[in-house]
């Protein structure tokens, strides 16, 4: 992160407003009101009514600015003439240019100067867009010639041009699950009181096989990534625009703009910034929800699962009988910040006036905030380096297929992200009639048992049976080794082979190969540190086709 984003969370404010409104005196009240709405109302109540709140919280700070725009210009100047740093000032001309009033000279510096970082870098033609946005703005007579200048070089040098993407073309669902979207006709969604809606193999399944590559119900950018990657789409992008009114959103084109604006930004514009954090996944979430609720009893028959849809998600289940009342009351404070600030939009309020959509509104931002806590997914993108690996946060996501893989400490599957698409893959072969599983981040390699059951059992209130846990297998140092691996596997292991050049890429797919057959050949040792190995290097490759950051 390059340390441009700070202030307090809308996690601190909830904690804040927790105490200093005495919510824990309430605890009783608040378990008897079943319905959502009225836990809203009653917390409401109680907090905005804090000073806390009406100094703090209800206070809108995300305005426009010239003079800070100028400010943030400078200090991006001072990164690009001595230290040379072009990412990073241009991040500082991006979020200069949010801040920017529409129109100003200081907007067309702003793009003036990003379009020197872009021209450094051989991003001829988003040079050219900012070039031209500055020109169409009010630019300094004075300086013009140079940035005429710097436009008819780049028309000289446009073939030169680097390409911007950050994973390769994703895999595509081959054959289509008649009753689940964005699935294979591999697998099959089942019900049981033990693991209660959950994913098995149809058939036997081989590594590497893709099961679901599905869509976001939404996403949204996360700070870290917020001045290169576009708020609407999560692609990345050199040169985003900003939203007109606000300073936080920015995106790659008109398109994503206006889709944006009229999808939902046109309620959020102006957030306070304490509800722009990556927390506010769950008002977006609620906004979807009050756009579907209408259509959700006239939509398709109950057992099609249509994923990118809200009525699937609103329906994963969470155990909210295991909730302690602190975790239950926070979702009623967020909400409640959250529908104080829509209830100021009068877009909103415009759109949705009668009781039923006041009531509604709560009952969604409530559990809307939920389902975020339970089944948030961070999208990543990996950055590969000679002597490192490391990953970068792009956004969050809530995905309603995919949440529906239960947990494993051995499990037979990984996901992977391509841009804001989730694609999950066997990482080992799954009989027909067994389990899909995901990891929800403890593997049994990593973590001794007793931890990884009371993480589980703290967060997703389950005691975990998989065969790591019912056969206490141990921690990777006390593993045996297993079978031999082959001694090519070896060698080849130990090169570098993440670094993009096209012989490496041949090499991944031999690697790919050996790993396979190696997996089937060393399976029946499992659990042994070999097999993981092999294991490891087939995810490797998986993850390295996905998402990845890219050298500026
Ligand atoms: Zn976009
Ligand atoms: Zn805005
Ligand atoms: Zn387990």
């Amino acid at each position: 992160m390059c340390g441009i984003e700070a202030g307090k969370s809308l996690e601190t404010y909830t904690q804040l407003l927790f105490e200093e409104a005495d919510l824990h005196l309430k605890e009783n009240e608040f378990k008897n009101l079943s319905d959502f709405s009225d836990r809203v109302d009653l917390v409401y109540n109680c907090i905005t009514k804090l000073n806390t709140f009406k100094t703090e919280v209800a206070k809108h700070q995300d305005r426009k600015s010239n003079r800070e725009s100028e400010m943030i210009r400078k200090q991006g100047n001072d990164l690009f003439l001595r230290q040379g740093n072009y990412l990073v000032a241009l991040e500082y001309y991006t979020k200069s240019i949010a801040y920017a009033e529409s129109g100003s000279t200081n907007l067309a510096l702003a793009y003036a100067n990003r379009s020197a970082c872009l021209y450094e870098r051989r991003y001829y033609k988003q040079c050219l867009e900012d070039i031209d946005r500055a020109l169409s703005l009010d630019y300094p007579e004075k300086s013009k010639q140079k940035l005429l200048k710097r436009k008819a070089s780049v028309e000289t040098q446009k073939s030169k041009q680097k390409q911007v993407s950050y994973y390769n073309s994703p895999p595509v669902i081959k054959s289509k699950n008649p009753l689940i979207d964005c699935a294979e006709d591999s697998i099959e969604i089942q019900y049981n009181k033990k693991y209660g809606r959950h994913v098995i193999a149809s058939r036997d399944i081989k590594i590497g096989e893709v099961l679901s590559a599905e869509n976001s119900v939404c996403h949204v950018v996360h700070p870290e990534s917020k001045y290169i990657h576009c708020h609407e789409c999560l692609e990345l992008c050199y040169n985003l625009i900003p939203c007109e009114s606000c300073c936080s959103s920015l995106y790659c084109s008109e398109e994503c703009r206006s889709k944006c604006y009229e999808g939902y930004h046109k309620y959020e514009c102006q957030f306070h910034k304490i509800l722009l954090s990556p927390l506010m996944v769950f008002i977006k979430l609620a906004l979807i929800g009050m756009n579907d609720l209408k259509k959700i009893e006239a939509d398709c028959p109950d057992n099609i699962h249509l994923f990118n849809s809200f009525k699937e998600i609103i329906k994963l289940e969470m155990n909210e009988e295991n909730w302690n009342y602190i975790n239950l009351c926070i979702p009623a404070i967020a909400a409640s910040i959250a529908y104080y600030t829509l209830k100021e939009n009068q877009e909103f309020t415009s759109k949705y006036d009668t009781d039923e959509d006041d009531c509604n509104i709560k009952k969604l931002l409530y559990k809307a905030y939920m389902i975020n806590t339970f089944f948030p997914f961070n999208i990543k993108k990996i950055r590969y380096t000679p002597n490192y690996i490391e990953s970068k946060r792009v956004g969050t996501a809530l995905y309603a297929f995919t949440s529906f893989y239960n947990h494993s400490c051995v499990p037979n599957c990984e996901f992977f992200y391509y841009g804001s698409l989730i694609v999950t893959r066997a990482q080992a072969p799954i009989k027909k009639g067994e389990q899909v599983t995901i990891s929800y981040g403890s593997y049994f390699y990593r973590t001794p048992k007793a931890t990884r059951q009371e993480i589980l059992k703290k967060t997703y209130f389950f005691n975990c049976d998989c065969k790591a846990c019912t056969h206490n297998w141990p921690t990777i140092m006390d593993l045996p080794i297993g079978k031999d691996l082959s001694l090519w596997f070896i060698l080849k292991v130990s090169q570098n082979i993440f670094d993009g050049t096209e012989s490496n890429q041949k090499l991944q797919d031999e690697l790919l190969t050996e790993s396979k057959r190696l997996y089937y050949e060393l399976e029946e040792d499992q659990p042994c540190q070999n097999l993981l190995r092999v294991q490891h290097m087939i995810t490797e490759i998986y993850a390295y086709q996905a998402s990845r950051d890219v050298e500026f």
